[in-house]
C-alpha cells in the first residue's frame, strides 16, 4: 500500500491505456495538463471525466506529489471544461471519489463532471 491507502500506480489500469491511445475515448479537451472524455456509463445528461497526463493513483497522491504547475493546470482545465460543455449557468457538480470508502474502481486520478439536470443532494448513505 502506498501511503495514500491504494497500491501503487498501476501503469496498465484503463485510463492510463486512455492516455496512451491504446484504448479509444470520446475526447471533450486536452492539453499539457489533463484529458477529458465523456464517461462510459453516463450517470446524468453530462458525466466527463477528467484526467491528469501524470501518473497518480488517487486524488491525495495527485495533490501531495504533483508540482504546483500541474495541479494549477490541471484545475484550470476541469473549469475549462465544465465552461466548453455549456455547464457554467445551469451549474454542475464535480466529484472525485478516493479510496476504499469512496467506492474508487480506477486508480488514476479523475475528476467527475456532472451537469445537465437538477442534481439533488450530495451524498448517498446507502
Ligand atoms: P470511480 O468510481 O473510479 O470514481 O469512477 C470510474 C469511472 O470510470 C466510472 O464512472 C466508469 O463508468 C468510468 N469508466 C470505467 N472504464 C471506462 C472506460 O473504459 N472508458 C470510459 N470513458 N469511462 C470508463
Amino acid at each position: 500500500m502506498s501511503v495514500t491507502g491504494l497500491p501503487p500506480y498501476d501503469p496498465q489500469n484503463i485510463f492510463a491505456r486512455i492516455l496512451r491511445g491504446e484504448i479509444p475515448c470520446k475526447r471533450v479537451h486536452e492539453d499539457a495538463f489533463a484529458l477529458a472524455f465523456h464517461d462510459i456509463n453516463p450517470l446524468t445528461p453530462t458525466h466527463v471525466l477528467v484526467i491528469p497526463k501524470g501518473a497518480h493513483v488517487s486524488a491525495a497522491d495527485f495533490h501531495a506529489n504533483a508540482s504546483a504547475e500541474d495541479i494549477a493546470g490541471f484545475w484550470r482545465a476541469v473549469a475549462q471544461v465544465a465552461k466548453s460543455l455549456g455547464l457554467e449557468a445551469s451549474g454542475y457538480r464535480l466529484l472525485t471519489n478516493m479510496g476504499l470508502d469512496a467506492g474508487q474502481e480506477v486508480p488514476h486520478f479523475h475528476v467527475h463532471v456532472f451537469g445537465g439536470k437538477r442534481l439533488g443532494r450530495m451524498v448517498s448513505a446507502g
